[in-house]
This record gives structure tokens, C-alpha cells and sequence, in this order.
């Protein structure tokens, strides 16, 4: 059960007349699907660049590595 807003980390509360999530810290309106597609969002984004990071790191240190070797 969600209850914190996908954008500002704010409590959510579920109104049952209109079936909606309204964040107290940001006003924001959701349905439970949005909340769950922009969590997953989310996720993916920080996953994606993590993942990024790393690789750019790795080939880096490869790079200067092979460098060294070549030189010597
Ligand atoms: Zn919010």
C-alpha cells in the first residue's frame, strides 16, 4: 500500500469519492497506478545511472591501465 508521493516523498491520502491520492506536502493528485508507474520510474532512473557510473568508471580504469602497460 503506497503512501508517500513518488515526487516529494510527502504523505498520500486515499480519498474513496473520487479514488485518488493526494500528497499533504505538494498537493499532487494520483490514482494507484500513477503512483506505482512513477515509483517504478524511479527505480529504473537510479538504477540506470548507477549502473552507468560504473561502467564509465571501469572502462577508465582499464584505459589508463592498458596506457601504463603500453608505455612501459
Ligand atoms: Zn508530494
Amino acid at each position: 500500500m503506497p503512501t508517500y508521493c513518488p515526487f516529494c516523498g510527502g504523505r498520500l491520502i486515499y480519498d474513496n469519492r473520487v479514488r485518488l491520492y493526494t500528497c499533504q506536502s505538494c498537493g499532487v493528485t494520483l490514482t494507484l497506478d500513477e503512483i506505482v508507474m512513477e515509483r517504478e520510474k524511479l527505480a529504473g532512473l537510479a538504477r540506470g545511472s548507477d549502473t552507468k557510473k560504473k561502467e564509465a568508471q571501469g572502462y577508465l580504469k582499464w584505459w589508463l591501465s592498458s596506457k601504463k602497460q603500453s608505455e612501459d
